[in-house]
């Protein structure tokens, strides 16, 4: 059969894309709509089964990349809700703000910048009221009374709990500048214009990395390690399987860049509904550890005798979304052929790594060795377990939700200890002896593969 990589060239075929994947996503388990039995949430989404296993493995990837495999580089898990304090010093609750316009008609609010008519999309009205600020922080309340005292925030970015930790982190693990910590986690933003699926979500998930230099002495002493960073995002849109043809880097505007960052570069992304900001790299400069720390936070033990040096060390920010990564990467991988769909995920990000068929259910025999591969197996990886229908439509259950190899146990199995296995990309089998199907499987579907 002829292989077709869905292409996205005409705008009918992109928004029939995002169809198809919203709805395998639904069908298979990757993600709900939130609150479903209550009519839903607008655009909160809830990911299943499969979903949650493969946010997993992006994170777990990304923190073994970043975390285990660096030097140079330790992890933090800081609370969502901090002391307000810290969104006043950041500067989040005096410019964490969208412009908006209210239509006379319907009092709906838009952004105004994002509009692409004067009408109303809602009403079709042309009148608006002045644009007025919008703080997009999520408040809330802490304790019994409600009011401006017990306002707290749900963060808007993981990356303040870096910066407020940033010396109890440095106590205990006793890094040196240049060093990273690296967050992954939930943000909060009040967006006006959520939408395009967990494209633009109000709860959304983030994995940063505040990275501390020294205080630069000529530019190229912030613009070289910027440029590893934007490097290395590159290397990790392909780690993910995503096609570097797809990813464009834009430089934001001074005029656009949030109100800390000195230089912003937004990893473009050509998703379905547009060429959207996909990651964000941002040189954050000495702007929040000055904010939180009134003294220098950071002594430099190793300058010449005599001439400790503490000053507040420079930010490089590389940000990465999790759910934006989780929609490029379905994008990436959904492939059709035929009538068949196949999801052609990175063997390490595939919800399961294996799928293990018994050839025969009602031959107890081909049916408990079966389960002993799936027990031995599933104590490493996560492996799916199919026993209905044909093995045909086995496969074809498989291949819709990644799974790189499916292996079956029939009647030769019982003679020669051997299964066939079926790679999920090429359609090709192999005999392959029972004992050595964990090396198989694990040599194929480890990070480093
Ligand atoms: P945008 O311009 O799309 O609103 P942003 O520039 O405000 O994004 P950042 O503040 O740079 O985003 O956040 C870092 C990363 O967090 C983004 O690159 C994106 O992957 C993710 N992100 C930000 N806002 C959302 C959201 N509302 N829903 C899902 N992911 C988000």
């Amino acid at each position: 059969m002829q292989k077709v990589k869905i292409k996205m060239t005409d705008q009918n075929s992109k928004s029939d894309l995002m169809e198809k994947i919203i709805s395998l996503c639904k069908r298979r388990g990757f993600v709900f709509p939130g609150s479903e039995i209550y009519g839903g949430l607008a655009n909160s989404w809830d990911y299943g089964p499969l979903g949650a296993e493969l946010r997993n493995n992006i994170k777990q990837l990304w923190w073994n990349r970043y975390v285990h495999r660096r030097d140079d580089i330790v992890g933090l898990e800081a609370a969502i809700i901090m002391n307000p304090k810290v969104w006043e010093q950041s500067g989040h609750v005096a410019t964490f703000n969208d412009l908006l316009i209210e239509c006379k008609g319907c009092h709906q609010r838009f952004d105004q910048e994002k509009m692409e008519s004067g009408k109303c999309p809602l009403c079709g009205k042309e009148k608006f009221t002045e644009p007025k600020l919008f703080n997009t922080l999520f408040k809330t309340f802490i304790g019994t009374v409600e009011d401006a005292k017990s306002t707290a925030y749900l963060r808007p970015e993981t990356a303040q709990g870096m910066f407020v930790d940033f010396k109890q982190v440095l106590d205990t693990s006793r890094k040196t500048v240049p060093f990273g910590i690296a967050q992954i986690g939930k943000a909060f933003r009040n967006e006006i214009t959520p939408g395009n699926f967990i494209f633009r979500t109000r709860e959304f998930e983030q994995m940063e990395i505040e990275y501390f230099i020294p205080v630069p002495k000529i530019e190229s002493d912030w613009q070289d390690v910027f440029e590893i960073w934007r490097k290395e995002m590159h290397s990790w849109t392909e780690a993910i399987g995503i096609n570097t043809e797809h990813i464009r880097d834009y430089e934001v505007p001074e005029t656009e860049r949030a109100h800390y960052s000195k230089k912003t570069i937004d990893f473009m992304y050509e998703f379905p509904f547009g060429e959207k900001e996909l990651y964000g790299l941002a040189y954050r400069t000495d702007f929040d550890l000055k904010n939180h720390f009134p003294e220098p936070p950071y002594r430099d033990n190793h300058s010449p005798v005599g001439e400790h040096e503490s000053y507040w060390p420079h930010v490089i920010e590389p940000t990465w979304g999790v759910d934006r990564s989780v929609l490029a990467i379905l994008c990436e991988a959904y492939t059709e052929d035929g009538d068949r769909v196949v999801l052609k995920l990175k063997p390490y990000l595939a919800p399961y790594k294996a799928a293990v068929f018994p050839l025969v259910s009602n031959k107890p025999d081909i049916a408990g060795k079966a389960r002993e591969i799936y027990d031995t197996l599933r104590k490493k990886y996560a492996i799916a377990w199919d026993d209905r229908g044909n093995i045909g439509k086995r496969y074809y259950s498989q291949d819709e939700i990644g799974t790189p190899y499916c292996i079956t146990v029939d009647y030769q199995t019982l003679e020669d200890d051997t299964v066939t296995v079926r790679a999920r990309d090429s359609a090709q089998q192999e005999r392959i002896k029972v004992t050595e199907l964990p090396e198989y499987i694990g040599s194929r579907v480890g990070m480093l593969s």
